[in-house]
């Protein structure tokens, strides 16, 4: 049976496991004694090396239904920062931090609710496909856990991400693609007060080239920030170096490209017009996806849905998850409600009733998967 105390118990103690991004081991390796308890097996990947934290991936592998797709369940172990010593409070089934920290439940709720669900596959014999289970490390750096897996040891046909948000029934079965920017403006450094002609100043170069970008909601498929800015050391020095970071988004590659593009002319433009120099460095950090409602892996989700008496809906999501890279990797996949709210706030909260809904939902969907194989 899914219990929600017992969800309730476990989520509390998952996230007094400090995991900021890279340091992952210690909730991993128990996490690993949790899967053998349920009976199952884990290893870790390579990741580690290729992601420079100090855990890899955990992987298990369960054999299930004969002639079933093979599923892949999927959470992030690792979380945001201010999310170190964090302290959970418990008010009946919503779980805060006490204000000083992140809570965690992004995506500590995903990890808790997959527990759950294998918890109940073993112990009650219920029929369920073939699984692949990967707990990711990284994602919040860059989905960079999901980027190191080998595909090639992966089976999976289709994928549920549990990493999603507070409402029950709905699916998350599109995200945009992403670039990163960063600027580099380099002036000239020079004495303020003495002979500040001889300068080039960086700051201004900097500021002339982001007052020509469009950011913010550019459409109602892309948007655009500049989120880091930093520069000069003195108020009498002419500052040499000022250093931009941004990002761009958009559920249409062209349109992206236009605002990529657009961003990256304008610093050239600027640095043209004062002299100064500039470096771009324009990554893509990760490619957009739609998993259409008539795929397997919606249908299942919102076939379970209704089953359970709960409206299923799929929605647009904002934001890269893991979900981007398996989908790149040719897994459909989907994510799915796992209770919190406010996440990478102090804010944040998790209701554990969603977290239970959420684990009877992945039963349904998995039981209905084995179903329609034999
Ligand atoms: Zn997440």
């Amino acid at each position: 049976m899914i219990d929600v105390h017992a969800i309730c118990d476990e989520f509390c103690e998952l996230v007094q496991i400090d995991s900021p991004s890279g340091e992952e081991a210690e909730v991993a390796r128990r996490l690993q004694e949790k899967l053998a308890e349920i009976g199952i097996e884990s290893e870790f990947d390579d990741a580690a090396a290729k992601t420079g934290g100090n855990c890899g991936n955990l992987i298990a592998r369960l054999p299930g239904a004969k002639g079933a797709p093979t599923v892949l369940l999927n959470a992030h172990t690792d979380t945001v920062e201010p999310g170190r010593g964090i302290k959970p409070q418990v008010d009946g089934a919503l779980v805060t931090s006490d204000g000083t920290t992140v809570l965690g439940g992004d995506d500590k709720s995903g990890v808790v609710i997959i527990l759950a669900v294998l918890r109940e596959l073993l112990a009650e014999g219920l029929p369920h496909p073939p699984l692949e289970v990967v707990f990711t490390v990284a994602e919040e750096t860059g989905l960079n856990g999901a980027k190191a897996l080998d595909y090639e040891q992966l089976h999976a046909e289709m994928a549920y991400v549990l990493d999603g948000g507070r409402e029950m029934g709905v699916i998350t079965n599109a995200a945009p693609s992403a670039f990163g920017l960063t600027f580099e403006v380099k002036g000239i450094a020079a004495h303020a007060g003495v002979c500040p002609e001889e300068g080039i100043n960086s700051i201004q170069a900097a500021a002339a080239a982001i007052t020509q970008i469009p950011l913010g909601r550019i459409d109602s498929e892309t948007t655009a920030n500049i989120g880091v800015i930093k520069g000069g050391n003195a108020t009498n020095i002419v500052p040499e170096l000022t250093l931009v970071r941004g990002e761009a988004r958009s559920h249409d590659e062209e349109k992206l490209r236009a605002q990529v593009d657009c961003m990256a002319q304008a610093f050239a433009g600027a640095a043209d017009e004062y002299g100064a120099e500039v470096s771009s460095k324009i990554e893509r950090s990760y490619t957009c996806f739609h998993v259409p409602d008539d795929k397997p892996v919606t249908r299942y989700a919102m076939r379970a849905s209704e089953q359970l008496g709960i409206e299923p809906q799929t929605e647009t999501g904002g934001g890269g998850s893991d979900a981007n890279i398996f989908n790149e990797h040719g897994i459909p996949a989907v994510i799915m409600a796992t209770g919190p709210a406010d996440v990478h706030t102090v804010n944040e909260s998790v209701d554990c009733a969603v977290m239970a809904a959420s684990a009877r939902w992945l039963l349904a969907t998995l039981g209905l998967i084995a179903s329609d194989a034999g």
